[in-house]
């Protein structure tokens, strides 16, 4: 019987939520793409619930113990002296959503002896050391597609935000002001800007959808070109390389996973080739800035403003200065966890766990190391590597909270 080692964020300060904002949510059985959305053979939640914290459990624990098997459930992620790394040595499967990521360094993975599985509660397994993973034959899968509609949707929310002063303007409200100039006097129309994105996957051409109707001008830089009709529909420009695109762009989003070919790709250097005043929407992962290279862009101008919601490492700590630079958007790791997602990653979990427990195959579009090598959605979008170093930084948050 296996030990399931499962990492979730804290309950609410008030408590796990007797109630709910809403009666239900929409049920969704297809991704854009005509992929089913996940199909265990049943779930013990109900959709809309909060499962990705500590008192929802990912809504595993009854079919898990059903079975026999063990569930540990902890928030307590980080140090040598936490909850996770003490249950570590003997789970077979770990579980973590990369809101509040469980890294699995070379480190770790040396002490979790009977590790098998490693299931990542959404999208972007850059959280786990995926050469590791390969060296110690450990399969890695992730949720491929659960909230990448969530993301999109929440790059539109920060690129409006930021281009029309929404978050100081509701300051001021909060403050008992009327100070219309202080509003406007950064604000902007998104009409006829060009608005670009760093890779066109499933995020990427999601945010491209959904931004069209606002008559921009639109732009996408990835290794893979789109298909000619989706370029005609949309109106795209192609870019060959990541300079051509932020050369032209007002507004650029960043939507590739993490791994070697794209950590600390916007530094000094790329930003300083970006059109004076342009906006930063980085919900991809945080290390694919440098992160003090936006902060100094933002002090002198360069940017005229940066949201996102991911950081390095989560928890940020309380001194990152990113909670502090000027005409900043940011939000906790939020976007790809709405309860709607949350829905969706938590049967796919079950799904995947379905699958490891009969001996059948995990869909392929969830596997990201497989037998020892890059492979399904992995193989498509990451490269060899790791990309946990400094990942220990995250135990200061308990310090400094
Ligand atoms: P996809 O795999 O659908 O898209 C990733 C895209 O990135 C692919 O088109 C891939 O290209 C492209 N890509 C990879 N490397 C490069 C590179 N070096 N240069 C240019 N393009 C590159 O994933 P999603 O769109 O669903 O998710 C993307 C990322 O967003 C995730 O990996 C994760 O890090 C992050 N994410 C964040 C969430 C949040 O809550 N904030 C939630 C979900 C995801 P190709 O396949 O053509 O080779």
């Amino acid at each position: 019987m296996a030990k399931v080692l499962c990492v979730l964020y804290d309950d609410p300060v008030d408590g796990y939520p007797k109630e709910y904002a809403r009666d239900d949510i929409p049920k969704i059985t297809k991704y854009p793409d005509g992929q089913t959305t996940p199909t265990p053979k049943a779930v013990d939640f109900k959709p809309g619930e909060l499962l990705g914290s500590v008192s929802g459990e990912l809504g595993l624990r009854k079919f898990l113990e059903s079975q026999g098997h063990t569930l540990v459930v902890t928030s307590d992620k980080d140090g040598p002296n936490s909850a996770f790394e003490k249950e570590l040595p003997d789970a077979e499967i770990v579980i973590s959503q990369p809101f509040w990521p469980a890294y699995m360094t070379k480190e770790r993975f040396d002490k979790a002896k009977k590790l098998k599985l490693i299931i990542t509660a959404g999208i972007g397994s850059d959280h786990t050391d995926l050469q590791a993973a390969m060296d110690k034959g450990v399969t890695v899968a992730e949720v491929t597609y659960c909230n990448s509609i969530s993301v999109s949707e929440h790059i539109v929310m920060m690129i409006l935000a930021l281009v029309r002063n929404y978050i100081p303007s509701y300051g001021w409200v909060i403050k008992g002001g009327w100070n219309i100039a202080d509003c406007v006097e950064r604000s902007y129309d998104l009409e006829g800007m060009n608005i670009g994105t760093v890779a066109a996957g499933r995020i990427g051409l999601a945010a491209l959808r959904r931004l069209k109707p606002f008559d921009v001008k639109l732009h996408y830089y990835d290794k893979h070109r789109l298909p000619n009709e989706v370029e005609q529909e949309l109106g795209l420009t192609f870019h060959p390389n990541v300079e051509s695109l932020v050369k032209v762009c007002d507004v650029v989003t960043i939507n590739t996973p993490l791994h070697p070919e794209t950590e600390n790709l916007f530094d000094d250097k790329l930003i300083a080739k970006m059109k004076r005043g342009s906006y930063i929407v980085n919900t991809a992962r945080g290390k694919i800035v440098d992160r003090d290279a936006v902060v100094r862009a933002l002090e002198s101008g360069q940017l005229a403003g940066y949201a996102g919601d991911v950081w390095f490492p989560q928890p940020a700590p309380k001194d990152h200065p990113w909670r502090t630079m000027p005409h900043h958007g940011m939000t906790p790791h939020i976007s790809g966890s709405s309860l709607s997602a949350q829905a969706r990653y938590a049967a796919g979990t079950r799904e995947i766990l379905e699958s490891y427990f009969a001996n059948k195959p995990i869909r392929t579009e969830y596997l990201i190391v497989d037998k020892g090598k890059l492979a399904g959605a992995g193989a498509h979008s990451y490269t060899a590597g790791d990309a946990t170093k400094g990942s220990e930084d995250a135990a200061r948050f308990k310090k400094s909270a």
